[in-house]
């Protein structure tokens, strides 16, 4: 069992070090440096990330295994290679992808993500779980983060690997991303370990935000204190900061929304305040979240905010919200 877990752990980090290898030294790998260079990584953030290149080829890690001993019934269990159905052949899982390494906390590789080089399906592909690699318990980059998450008790959370590679170089070192699945309540407990304020920056189109809120709620209640950016223009905190630049890419950082001023922007787009109708719906639905809050000076806060915007005394506002309170029991 023990000798397995090695096995698997060298396996991957023989693998890393030769997608690496075919990225920067080889001619196979020019269409990825070439990739690179179009998304702006430079050699040295790719180095610092590890990040490799996985040939357009069935057999190409399957092959360097076979002539290591390695094996490959274990490479498959390991997720690593895959196997064809009709006659149980193992061939390369990751072909024409650019390889981001995904490692544990200590920082040993135990998966992989890749990203296909052109507009194929899927756009991601990563390594199935394994007995070493479960996914919801993994934050991509928190090794590297860890120290900088530490000294500033504060982590940026993104959504993608992209994301957290851009923002790396624009001189943002606490970034981590989940890994292409929702946020989990295990990744939030690793989190409370090492920080106190968490704030989210995941892509600003409408599956971002409904995936923002959802991390936000996890957070909250693993007792973080959380902050949501926008960006706009539905854009992604990469494309932020390719079109942007890093100066406005940290200003924006800096100007984090609380869950509930995120969630009142939110609300505010999905409905037309000035359909009497919707606005009720709209005001419902914030009082919900306002009544969420623990503290009494943010109840306070956020309801005098909404009184004033919409011309509501506060006692009609706390009215309705002890009326719905009781609805929902
Ligand atoms: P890029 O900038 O490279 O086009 P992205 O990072 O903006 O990609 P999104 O589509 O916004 O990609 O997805 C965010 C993250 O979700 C990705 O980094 C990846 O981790 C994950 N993801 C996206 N598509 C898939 C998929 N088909 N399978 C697994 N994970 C995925
Ligand atoms: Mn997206
Ligand atoms: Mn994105
Ligand atoms: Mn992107």
């Amino acid at each position: 069992e023990s000798s397995e877990k090695q096995t698997i752990f060298k396996a991957y980090s023989l693998a890393a070090k030769l997608y690496q290898h075919i990225l920067f030294q080889t001619d196979y790998g020019d269409p990825a440096r070439e990739y690179m260079k179009r998304r702006g990584i430079s050699s040295e953030t790719a180095e610092v990330f590890e990040l490799g290149f996985a040939p357009d080829s069935w057999d190409f890690v399957t092959q360097f295994y076979e002539k290591r001993g390695f094996n490959l019934a274990l490479m498959h269990k390991a997720g690593i290679l895959a196997q064809r159905d009709f006659d149980r052949k193992y061939f390369d899982l990751f072909r024409n992808r650019l390889i981001f390494p995904i490692a544990d906390s200590q920082g040993k590789i135990i998966a992989f993500g890749g990203r296909i080089l052109n507009d194929a399906q899927p756009k991601y592909l990563n390594s199935p779980e394994h007995p070493f690699f479960n996914k919801s318990r993994i934050l991509f980059n928190l090794h590297r983060a860890k120290n900088e998450i530490r000294r500033k008790r504060q982590v940026i959370l993104f959504e993608g690997y992209m994301d957290v590679i851009a923002a790396w170089e624009a001189g943002v070192r606490n970034g981590v991303a989940s890994l292409g699945t929702s946020f989990t309540e295990e990744q939030a407990k690793i989190i409370k370990r090492n920080a106190d304020q968490v704030v989210i920056c995941y892509d600003s189109d409408s599956p971002g935000i409904e995936a923002a809120m959802k991390a936000a709620y996890i957070l909250q209640a693993a007792e973080c204190q959380v902050r949501v950016v926008r960006f706009e223009d539905g854009l992604d905190p990469d494309e932020y900061i390719k079109k942007y630049g890093k100066d406005k890419f940290i200003a924006t950082l800096n100007q984090s929304l609380t869950v509930t001023s995120f969630k009142m922007e939110y609300l505010r787009k999905r409905h037309d305040v000035s359909d009497e109708q919707e606005r009720l719906v709209f005001i419902h639905e914030m009082l919900k979240q306002i009544s969420s809050l623990r503290s009494a000076v943010e109840r306070d806060h956020y309801l005098r905010l909404l009184a004033e915007e919409f011309h509501y005394s506060l006692e009609a506002l706390k009215e309705e919200q002890r009326k719905l309170f009781y609805q929902q029991k």
